[in-house]
């Protein structure tokens, strides 16, 4: 029997890795292509078994050919720390990237799934994030690479829609957070939650009020695959998936204090720049589209979390 095989493009990483998998269950034939900046094998060790998964070494900004079925482009470090490392190639890597991956869905007549972000939005004047607004983002600042890079990549995408009738899905995602991120991957759940396994301060930049809305990783990767299941061709997004419960990071803090039963303390540190004071998705669109939304509520998400870094601190 012929599997559809699909490319995923940054599958080593966070999401990708549990993309892959879900991929995998559902009977498709997965290639990954990863550059490893950010990804780790361990994240796709037990895939490799899988005679329907292969690994490719690869870096976006460079042309492509492969023959797949369907492409899902998540290739792109997440994490601020690691975007600011080397800002350049972020941009190039959503930029060229998403040129390279279009280019090969033109020429395969593939459907592309682009993983955008919220923080399209920027520092949002608009509360909760509703997908008609075009966002409050700085040209020129420490995070322009990874914004501007995503935004840039959306216009693409829309542009190859409509001058060469891809089949695209953007979709704008949250705060998402689940076992394998990388323990020194720098966003804050998973600082936090090794912060207090390892009994070390809970580093809070700025006063700890600005919020952050936090998907757990099954949810999101369901809305995913929902959404580029959807047979609806006229239906491209860009779309936002995400939980909409609010938290303050001091709230989130605290619970991950409370749950590890740490004995940790909180320690203010500076609010790095442009740093977005709130954040929450409206996700009326998804629910009335794809009839998704996110069932793991925080403390849930967070216990699995922490077992999956616990686990991981013992074999170290
Ligand atoms: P991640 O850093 O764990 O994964 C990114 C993957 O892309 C890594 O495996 C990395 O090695 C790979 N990569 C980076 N540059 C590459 C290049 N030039 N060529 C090939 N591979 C490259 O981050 P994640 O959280 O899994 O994010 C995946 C995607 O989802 C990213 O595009 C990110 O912008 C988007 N996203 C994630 C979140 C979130 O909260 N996790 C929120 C919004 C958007
Ligand atoms: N590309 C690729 N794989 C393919 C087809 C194209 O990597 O299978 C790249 C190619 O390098 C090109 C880019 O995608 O630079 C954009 O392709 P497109 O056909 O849109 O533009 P053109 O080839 O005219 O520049
Ligand atoms: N943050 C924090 N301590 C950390 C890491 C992050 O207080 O150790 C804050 C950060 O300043 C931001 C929020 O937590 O306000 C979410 O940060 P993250 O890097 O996870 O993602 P962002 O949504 O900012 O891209």
């Amino acid at each position: 029997m012929m599997k559809n095989r699909v490319l995923v493009t940054g599958g080593s990483g966070f999401l990708g890795s549990h993309l892959c998998e879900r991929l995998l269950d559902m009977g498709r034939e997965v290639i990954c292509v990863d550059n490893f900046f950010t990804g780790s094998k361990s994240n796709i060790l037990h895939l490799l078994d899988n005679p329907f998964f292969e690994v490719i070494r690869h870096d976006v900004t460079f042309p492509l050919y492969v023959e797949v079925d369907e492409i899902y482009n998540l290739a792109c470090p997440a994490s601020p720390v690691h975007y600011q490392h080397d800002p350049v190639q972020t941009t190039k890597t959503s930029v060229h990237g998403a040129i390279n991956m279009l280019g090969l869905a033109k020429r395969l007549k593939a459907r592309i799934f682009q993983a955008s972000t919220s923080e399209v939005y920027g520092d949002p004047e608009v509360h909760p994030q509703t997908e008609n607004y075009w966002g409050n983002v700085n040209p020129i600042g420490l995070r322009s690479c990874y914004d501007e890079g995503k935004r840039c990549a959306e216009t693409l995408f829309f542009d190859y829609h409509r001058q060469h009738r891809l089949s695209i899905k953007v979709c704008r995602i949250f705060n998402t957070y689940g076992p394998r991120m990388a323990m020194n991957d720098g966003r804050v759940v998973s600082n936090f939650v090794v912060q207090a396994l390892k009994g070390e301060d809970i580093t809070v930049y700025g006063s700890g009020n600005q919020t952050r809305s936090f998907c757990y990783v099954d949810d999101l990767v369901d809305g995913m695959v929902r959404f580029m299941e959807d047979t609806d061709d006229e239906f491209i997004g860009p779309m936002n998936l995400g939980n909409p419960m609010e938290f303050t990071i001091r709230e989130l803090a605290e619970t991950v204090i409370e749950l590890t039963g740490s004995g940790s303390k909180i320690l203010f540190k500076p609010l790095p720049s442009d740093d977005p004071m709130q954040r929450k998705p409206d996700i009326t669109l998804a629910g009335e589209k794809l009839g998704w939304k996110p069932k793991t509520e925080l403390r849930a998400g967070l216990a699995r979390t922490i077992e999956y870094f616990e686990s991981e601190l013992q074999s170290m």
